[in-house]
């Protein structure tokens, strides 16, 4: 039965019964007893309905699962209720308070730091990890705001720009670290350290080694393709059974030039130290050199133009070059004889942009994404014979990475190509 149900029926029998017991009463020894005793009677259960009242408030003020105030009708209803709410609530908390040890330990044994920030970045709970990245101590800084906690201004202008959808890199107490900041629930935020110390670290050997070993290799390299040179060039009868054999030992010889000169620059343009220059580049100038090249290259087999209507930009004019003059070659290379190749130049709303569109074999969808890694060809025989060092595209990528610009490719095989670079506003010439 509901509880306020058997609460009216129990109220109603009381007062029932008290004005019946005053009524005899009052039947029998005269009225005023009878009105008297009906209302102490009243006022008896106004009393004991105050004294449940008061019971229920002390318990509540302390509430046990194990202790409750004993009652009487309604209120043991209401009562044993109330004990049932409070013995399921204990259960919901001790298995919440399990499941945070559970998720603290987790985090305690993540590789990475994690720290929990509330809306105005004080620390609330970090792991070992965040502790040992960022020089923290939970005891200690707990509730302080994490910017007096870690001191470096990047970090801290990381955080009063809010631009958490790109991560930070962090150089601090000498361990370079990457940052993430994730806002969640009730405008929490939490903080992700991943140290790549170490992988920079190899990442940097590796990229010395490849550029010492190419730069050991170029020496030796050029002097026999000089000697090969000239060997094949002899018209000697004795040298001149040889000529097919040297010939083929010079075009090799080139093609580990070339492999040894992309490599190079490669290495040059990833090395963090070497900063990109800022000098004007006269577009107009650079590219008809570009063009120029190309139609030698070409040898009359395609039909070259140039359309040329943008500014000049600032950059580094080698690396500019070379990343163009990789984009056009490749598109001499890849096109059949017959074909026809246009390099554009424009101003744009976003900054100027630089198209070279090909009619030339095009490539399938599924390689696109890939074509800027080092050594990925579609079709390794089709690179070697047209003279590919596989880098070509990695370098452009590079230079474009170094010019904050963006690379763009459309193709459709058997159609052509079109190579797009976005240059930002940033890269014109302030007038
Ligand atoms: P490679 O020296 O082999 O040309 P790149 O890095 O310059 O190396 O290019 C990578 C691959 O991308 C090439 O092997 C080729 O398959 C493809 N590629 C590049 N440019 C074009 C183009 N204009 N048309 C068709 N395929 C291209």
């Amino acid at each position: 039965m509901r509880p306020h149900l058997i609460f009216w029926i129990s109220a109603l029998v009381r007062i029932v019964l008290i004005l019946a017991g005053a009524g005899l009463c009052g039947h029998f020894w005269g009225a005023k007893l009878g009105f008297a005793l009906a209302a102490l009677g009243m006022l008896a259960l106004v009393i004991m309905q105050l004294q449940y009242l008061l019971s229920l408030s002390d318990w509540l003020e302390n509430p046990s699962s194990t202790r409750l105030p004993d009652g009487w009708g309604a209120w043991t209803e209401i009562f044993s209720r109330l004990y049932k709410l409070r013995r399921e609530d204990e259960k919901n908390q001790a298995e919440l308070a399990e499941w945070l040890a559970r998720f603290r330990q987790a985090m305690t044994l993540l590789p990475d730091g994690v720290v929990i920030m509330d809306d105005v970045m004080f620390l609330e709970w970090c792991n070992p990890i965040a502790e040992h990245h960022l020089g923290l101590d939970l005891k200690r800084d707990k509730g302080m705001r994490v910017t007096n906690l870690v001191r470096t201004p990047e970090f801290i202008d990381y955080i009063i720009l809010g631009r958490y959808d790109t991560p930070l890199t962090l150089t601090f107490r000498e361990r370079k670290l990457i940052v993430h900041i994730i806002p969640f629930e009730n405008r929490r935020q939490i903080l992700v350290t991943h140290d790549v110390t170490e992988s920079e670290r190899i990442d940097m050997m590796r990229r010395d080694f490849i550029a010492n070993a190419s730069h050991e290799l170029r020496t030796p390299l050029t002097v026999i393709n000089g000697f090969l040179e000239i060997a094949s060039m002899q018209t000697d009868e004795n040298v001149s059974i040889m000529s097919s054999h040297l010939k083929l030992m010079v075009e090799q010889g080139q093609r580990m030039q070339r492999l040894v000169e992309d490599m190079l620059t490669l290495s040059r343009l990833e090395s963090a130290e070497f900063q990109v220059r800022s000098e004007t580049i006269d577009m107009q100038m650079m590219l008809k050199h570009i063009v120029q090249e190309a139609q030698a290259l070409s040898a009359g087999k395609h039909q070259i133009a140039l359309d040329f209507s943008g500014p000049n930009i600032q950059g580094s004019s080698d690396e500019i070059r070379s990343a163009i003059s990789n984009l056009v070659t490749n598109a001499v290379r890849y096109t059949p004889e017959g074909g026809s190749i246009t390099v554009a130049w424009h101003a744009g709303e976003k900054g100027p942009k630089l198209s070279v569109q090909d009619t030339g074999i095009g490539i399938s969808s599924e390689h696109i994404s890939r074509l800027t890694e080092r050594f990925y060809r579609v079709d390794k025989s089709r690179s070697r014979e047209t003279q590919g060092t596989g880098l070509g595209l990695a370098i452009v990528k590079h230079v474009l990475l170094r010019h904050n610009a963006q690379l763009v490719i459309e193709s459709t095989p058997g159609v052509g190509s079109k190579f797009c670079v976005q240059f930002p506003v940033s890269r014109l010439i302030e007038s």
